[in-house]
């Protein structure tokens, strides 16, 4: 029988049972339906009761909640929402771009804020995040980055440029030629997160059923297999396991992460490590890689990987699968100190890629059916926000967030296959060839990065 704790590290770490909420039978009627019981779907439940407490609002999530991406990911809460950066210094977008970066710096805050108010413990922790130039080709990407956040106008109090030395006394080694240090991003374990907003919206009167996907999508509706739900408003909050739902193959696609744990490390270990603010780790090469030092001492990592023909989201893996390996050696790539720690956890989930990389959020007035996302590996905090301005849109409320319109927009869609399976390939091994010349020292071909940048969500 599957048990779902085995699917994540987080997972397996909680003090519950993870037994399944009643499913959704018969018909009812509510104000708002929700599809999905992750974050996007929780905080925008979150954010309607708060608007209006006599709001009914019902979530039907397929699984249980946190059993997607929510459960399973990085527990990077950082101050970014995909696609935004590119628009900073974009004429059309400039002002417009530079408000939203600095409310989504400020939600960061807002999400700690959240969680401790309603009693959420997700061990979250704001130490900032480390971004390594562990390569001499990695400086000058992480130069060209910094000079594109200074012309936007974010100083030393957002993101500053670490020397050797400086790096050094965070991660306590010789091996990198500096960092970019971000301040607006925390820590935090995600299953507790997911779970515990779920027992927040349910104690807000938010009813929750689990065990119920919905089959069908209608105008002022929901239908699962066993029941029925007529409301004014709907949400679509599936993110990764959007293709599946009819008609939706070709909005978002799920490029899967892929994530390890390590055994608990010794504080003797972690003295020689570093990371004591719970700083989270990555580094400049193009298939991102992440790392944070868990609150139980171990170091979760994790790295973008695969793509499945056909757009078929997956949340379970073999533990023998080659990618882990992988995931291990860039680990140590990053921290080699841990060469002969244990790795105890192995797992991944989808994140949802839009066509364009750029996070969307729309309510469609005629239909009632809304929908946010496209977070690609921004959604832990992301969701919040655009949970939060699902909840403004469907209000009718103008606010700071609904202000970006220009989010405001259907998903272009993605390719029929099999041009979508070969063009994310290509995309994928171009990455690995360009980062993995930049290893053996070689310099690349301008060109073939320019390439590979313009298309790498
Ligand atoms: C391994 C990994 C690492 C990541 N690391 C980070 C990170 O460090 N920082 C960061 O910001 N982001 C990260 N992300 C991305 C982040 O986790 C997601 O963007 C975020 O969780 C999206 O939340 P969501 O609620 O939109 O989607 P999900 O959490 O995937 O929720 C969607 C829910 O919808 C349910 N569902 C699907 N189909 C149906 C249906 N037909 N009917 C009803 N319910 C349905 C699913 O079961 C699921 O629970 C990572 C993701 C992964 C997989």
């Amino acid at each position: 029988m599957r048990n779902v704790k085995q699917e994540s590290f987080w997972l397996d770490r909680l003090n519950e049972p993870l037994s399944p909420r009643p499913a959704l039978e018969g018909s009812l009627r509510c104000d708002v339906a929700i599809m999905g019981g992750g974050y996007t779907g929780l905080w925008t439940a979150y954010g309607l009761k708060r608007i209006d407490p006599s709001l009914d609002v019902v979530i039907c999530e397929s699984d249980i909640c946190g059993a997607g991406a929510s459960g399973r990911n990085g527990g990077w809460c950082m101050g970014e929402l995909s696609g935004v950066r590119s628009l900073l210094n974009d004429p059309r977008h400039g002002d417009g771009a530079r408000r939203l970066q600095t409310h989504l710096f400020e939600a960061v805050d807002e999400v700690g804020q959240i969680v401790a108010r309603e009693g959420i413990d997700c061990e979250f922790k704001k130490g900032g995040a480390l971004k390594l130039a562990r390569l001499p080709a990695h400086l000058p990407r992480l130069r060209a980055e910094l000079s594109l956040l200074r012309q936007a106008g974010f100083g030393d109090d957002s993101y500053r440029f670490l020397s050797a030395e400086e790096a050094a006394e965070r991660i306590h080694s010789r091996s990198f030629a500096g960092a970019l240090y971000s301040a607006h991003v925390a820590a935090l374990n995600p299953a507790r997160l997911v779970r515990g907003l779920a027992r927040v919206v349910e104690r807000q009167g938010v009813r929750l059923y689990e065990q119920s996907a919905v089959r069908r999508v209608e105008r002022r509706g929901i239908a699962t297999d066993r029941g029925q739900i007529q409301a004014a408003h709907v949400v679509m909050a599936t993110e990764g396991f959007t293709p599946n739902l009819k008609g939706r193959k070709r909005r978002l696609i799920p490029l899967h992460s892929m994530m390890i744990a390590t055994e608990p490390l010794s504080d003797s270990m972690w003295d020689s490590i570093g990371l004591s603010e719970r700083e989270t780790i990555g580094d400049w090469r193009r298939v991102t890689v992440y790392g944070q030092r868990t609150a139980d001492g171990r170091l979760a990592f994790g790295g973008r990987g695969i793509y499945a023909y056909g757009s078929k989201p997956r949340t379970r893996f073999e533990a023998e699968d080659p990618i882990f390996e992988r995931v291990r050696g860039a680990m140590l790539s990053l921290i080699p100190q841990l060469e002969s720690t244990a790795i105890t956890h192995r797992w991944g989930g989808p994140l949802g890629v839009p066509r364009d990389g750029q996070t969307r959020v729309r309510r469609r007035n005629a239909s009632g059916i809304a929908f946010g996302g496209g977070y690609v590996g921004e959604g832990v905090m992301g969701a919040y926000w655009i949970g939060s301005t699902l909840a403004d849109l469907i209000m009718e409320r103008r606010t700071y967030r609904t202000e970006a319109d220009w989010l405001h927009k259907d998903f272009p869609l993605w390719e029929p296959e099999p041009l979508r399976w070969a063009g994310v390939t290509a995309v994928r091994r171009l990455a690995e060839y360009l980062d993995e010349a930049e290893e053996r020292g070689r310099q690349p071909s301008p060109w073939l990065s320019r390439l590979c940048a313009r298309f790498l969500p």
